[in-house]
């Protein structure tokens, strides 16, 4: 059997290794046991129910949530040989009669089903009569209210381990946190399967926080040395996102809004173009999710800061699932923190606003880190590591520690003088001596702290204010617009009892050059023949109505363009080449490849 599977791996799949935990839970699935199976999203798990699907008897019924992410996994079986269809709303009474007729004659291999369709009785009915290889629950934690997606169409899920005793059930979650884990083993009824947690490092996305001064200005410099590569760029709310793809668009960027205030039908139409790389750049609200299946997702910018470091860690895991490298970016300004804390505190549920509370501080702490954004990361999801990375802003350009303990003393002063009463924008006015209104009319020119810190920028004297805050010495009150007081801990740094040591302020544009990663399809002369490659499949899927990376994925391009195979043997050879695509597009690929070589020779 083991033979049989890696036999599988490479003819159908293309692939020549198992990632861990594959290989074992591929094993279990087989033997008929359950599993529970915790990874992070581009890890793998599809192929964990889909070989055991095409190594046991009978169809296997795997629930997805929604229409678009069924379609894409049914296209790229089928690109691969595999017998796949789906089951949804979107199908006429016709079509839904031939896949009732192809599960009866035994014809199909995997069968994709909304949750709501899977669970009517007469379906139930109708499944019991059939032989069935298993179940796979994608998506898995959308049955638990702990979890962040919960629906409703799961609950009833749980039904499925007793209705149907002797029928595997494969669960599948990206999910980190313990609780809801702990949650859909007991909604599903698993207690009793193995249970694979795999690890949730990304190595391949590099991670990078840069102070927001000029958000349109920063992000339209990130994307000029991104044209050709696709991305997502993730706002809080509507208004800033219809603002920011119209920004970008008016720039020459294709973009795109996407949000929950949009009609069905321009949402679906946005994340079509994107899936086919028609459409480059999706700006977008949180409501952009789950549907990307897309595996080139370059990069991830959050224009806003994230409501927690879950969500951050999960929007930012939609880039580089094809393990190619990929790179998230954040920008992080005060405002935002304290546009999320009003936001949280209007809610009237006060354990709700303790817990949101909580996830807010500790998102801010990780932009705020002057430590390894990865080891950070990893650390919250319990996942210690020893040393950095080497892939994020802060491993690629330490900060430099300087003694701040004179500008500590200034700014805590200054607080002090106002009356705590005010935020760090007017201490701040206060300390350069700034001559607006707001100053004059409180008088504030008049105190002792007036102008003595003319010295630092408003950018320097931001930069300390947030660390101050976030090392303990001030405190934000987020009943009052964010307005400073002055913590006990103030107090020796007052009398110049205690040292300051912060972090230098960071040159952006260093930075950014500094973890600029070369981007997905490597650099020079493979470029060219990548692109070349890339408009080829680009061609081949749009006459096909499915997208690119349904024919070949990016990492697979990036590998023909290198070792550039020379006949079908060689090119079987490659990573994603199964022998269903070697017949279909095998010959165009040569032929272009060829082409390419004598052209350039
Ligand atoms: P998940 O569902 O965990 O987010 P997928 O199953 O979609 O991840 O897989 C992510 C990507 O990794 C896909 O492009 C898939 O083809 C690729 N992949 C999965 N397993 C392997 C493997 N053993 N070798 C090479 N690529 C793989
Ligand atoms: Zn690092």
């Amino acid at each position: 059997m083991p033979d049989n599977i890696q036999h599988t791996l490479k003819t159908v799949f293309g692939f020549h290794e198992f990632r861990a935990p594959q290989r074992e839970v591929i094993e279990q699935v087989c033997d008929g046991r359950d599993v529970f199976l915790v990874m992070p999203t581009g890890g793998g798990k599809s192929l964990c129910y889909q070989i055991p699907a095409l190594h046991r008897d009978g169809v296997a019924i795997v629930v997805s949530p929604l229409i678009a992410l069924m379609k894409d996994q049914v296209d790229a079986l089928v690109a691969n040989g595999v017998r796949a269809t789906c089951l949804n709303s979107s199908l006429s009474p016709a079509e839904v009669g031939r896949v009732f007729q192809q599960m009866d004659a035994g014809t199909l291999d995997l069968l994709y089903v909304a949750p709501e369709r899977l669970m009517m009785p007469d379906f139930l009915e109708r499944l019991a009569t059939l032989k069935l290889a298993l179940f796979a629950i994608d998506e898995a934690h959308c049955i638990s209210q702990w979890g962040h997606d919960f629906r409703p169409e799961y609950t009833q899920l749980g039904r499925l381990r007793q209705l149907f005793p002797n029928v595997p059930v494969v669960a599948m979650t990206a999910t980190a946190d313990p609780e809801t884990r702990k949650d859909i083993l007991k909604q599903l009824g698993l207690e009793n399967a193995k249970v694979h947690v795999a690890g949730f490092d990304r190595p391949n996305i590099a991670y990078t926080v840069i102070p927001k001064h000029k958000p349109l200005a920063q992000l339209a410099s990130f994307l000029t040395g991104r044209r050709d590569e696709a991305g997502i760029v993730y706002a809080l709310s509507r208004k800033r996102v219809d603002l920011v793809a119209e920004r970008l668009r008016a720039a020459g960027f294709s973009a795109a809004a996407y949000h929950a205030g949009l009609p069905d039908q321009e949402r679906k139409r946005v994340q079509d173009a994107f899936r086919r790389d028609d459409i480059r750049i999706v700006v977008a609200t949180v409501a952009f999710g789950m549907g990307i299946d897309k595996p080139n997702v370059r990069f991830v910018v959050h224009y806003d800061m994230p409501k927690s470091v879950e969500s951050y860690y999960q929007e930012t895991g939609r880039a580089g699932r094809d393990g190619l490298p990929s790179e998230a970016l954040m920008l992080f300004g005060m405002g935002d923190v304290m546009t999320a804390r009003s936001l949280i505190e209007n809610s009237d549920n006060a354990e709700r606003v303790r817990i949101e509370l909580q996830k807010l501080n500790a998102m801010v702490a990780y932009a705020e880190a002057l430590t390894c954004r990865r080891r950070a990361l990893l650390a919250y999801f319990g996942d210690q590591r020893e040393q950095g990375c080497d892939n994020c802003d802060i491993c690629n350009d330490p900060p430099q520690r300087f003694d701040a303990s004179e500008s500590a003393k200034k700014a805590l002063s200054c607080v002090y003088r106002v009356g705590e009463r005010f935020g760090a924008r007017h201490v701040i006015d206060v300390l350069r001596g700034a001559k607006v209104q707001r100053v004059l009319d409180l008088r504030h020119n008049e105190l002792s702290t007036y102008g003595i810190g003319a010295d630092l920028s408003a950018v320097e004297w931001e930069n300390i204010f947030r660390q101050l805050i976030h090392l303990g010495y001030l405190v934000q009150d987020f009943t009052r617009y964010g307005a400073l007081g002055l913590s006990p801990a103030a107090r020796p740094v007052l009398k110049g009892e205690t040292q300051v040591i912060l972090g230098l302020p960071r040159d952006v544009a260093r930075t950014e050059e500094k973890s600029r990663r070369k981007s997905g399809a490597g650099e020079g002369v493979h470029r060219a023949l990548f692109e070349e490659l890339r408009a080829l499949r680009k061609q081949i899927a749009d006459a096909a109505g499915v997208p690119p990376f349904v024919v070949f994925s990016d990492a697979t391009l990036v590998e023909m363009s290198k070792t550039r195979p020379g006949d079908m043997r060689e090119l079987l050879s490659i990573t994603g080449v199964g022998e269903q695509k070697l017949r279909k597009y095998g010959t165009a690929f040569l032929d272009a490849i060829r082409a390419y070589c004598h052209g350039t020779a």
